[in-house]
């Protein structure tokens, strides 16, 4: 009954995909050390960067914060800074902007909050009346994953970041992979690679150092860890696609333990093939005729998205 790792304590946790069984010391150090490979293999960090981190106050986000605070004190030239996204969602989001607060006082680390309404005009429950008054054919989702985006690259870009970190777990990579594939977004699919890589000077490369470790086991470490934690789930949570294609990989998931992991190795496989390939390329990015971002459209994707909102 003993831990793999020390072999001297009971185990509390079996990982199923490797077999491997560890008490909660053992556990919280594989997962540091699994994430610092993860860093490494993809060179996703240098000694000397300046890291925005996107700080939502979910477990995610928080258990990143966490672990590139650590890694930032060994290299004194590198820098850590929180970004915030207030999408304005009443009895949701005021809740995870104490725990950001809290945080980045108790840790000492810079937080700056960015807000939909104030950058876009439009919070997402102005967003959500306007759907049903409209009766548009649309999620909130739809706008908050577009915003955010845009909103997280012009912050980091704002305070001259080398590196965009996003507490992207390997169920959101999965799930991420899957959704563009139905959507027919194979050149969105084709792009997502672990590698991070200047596509325009307008934007910051953006790296998912948790991308290889399962919801389940980051929800664990924050548990065994203390972090705060957000309890509440976005009201808008349940509508979207994103949440549809989770229920299902979770659902095949206990049959196959290994189905999260085998979407990401083949999606590597897939992108190698599409090495040299068009479906990869980036092409004619200028910029939005509105905004000034760059775009491979007319206008990008936001304010395509604003206007059919005015
Ligand atoms: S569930 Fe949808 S609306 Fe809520 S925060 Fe996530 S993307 Fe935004
Ligand atoms: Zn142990
Ligand atoms: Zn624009």
């Amino acid at each position: 009954l003993s831990c793999t790792g020390c072999k001297k304590k009971d185990f509390v946790y079996h990982r199923k995909y490797s077999g491997e069984k560890y008490c909660k010391k053992c556990f919280c150090t594989s997962i540091e050390k699994k994430i610092a490979r993860t860093v490494s293999k993809h060179q996703m960090l240098s000694s000397t960067d300046l890291i925005v981190v996107g700080l939502s106050g979910g477990k995610d986000s928080v258990v990143l914060t966490h672990l590139l605070a650590q890694m930032e004190k060994k290299f004194p030239n590198s820098k850590l800074i929180t970004v915030t996204i207030d999408e304005g969602i009443k009895n949701y989001r005021e809740e995870t902007i104490e725990i950001v607060k809290k945080i980045t006082q108790d840790w000492n680390i810079e937080n700056k909050i960015y807000s939909f309404k104030k950058e876009f005009g439009y919070s997402i429950d102005d967003i959500n009346q306007i759907i049903l008054e409209k009766k548009l054919d649309l999620l909130p989702c739809s706008f908050c994953g577009v915003f955010r985006r845009k909103l997280l690259n012009q912050a980091a870009r704002d305070l001259e970041a080398d590196k965009l970190a996003i507490g992207f777990n390997l169920d959101d990579e999965a799930q991420t992979i899957l959704m563009n594939f139905i959507r027919g977004d194979l050149s969105r699919m084709a792009r997502i690679a672990p590698k991070p890589k200047k596509i325009s000077p307008k934007f910051v490369p953006r790296i998912r150092p948790l991308r290889e470790i399962p919801e389940k086991e980051i929800a664990l470490y924050a548990f065994y860890k203390s972090l705060p934690m957000q309890s509440k789930e976005c009201p808008y949570a349940f509508n979207s696609l994103r949440h549809n294609v989770q229920s299902s990989i979770n659902l095949l998931e206990e049959k196959t333990p290994n189905v999260k992991f085998n979407i990401l190795k083949n999606l590597h496989t897939i992108n190698e093939l599409f090495q040299d390939s068009e479906i990869k390329s980036i092409k004619n990015l200028h910029d939005c005729e509105k905004c000034g971002e760059p775009t491979s459209s007319t206008l990008c994707k936001a304010c395509e998205l604003i206007s059919i909102l005015e």
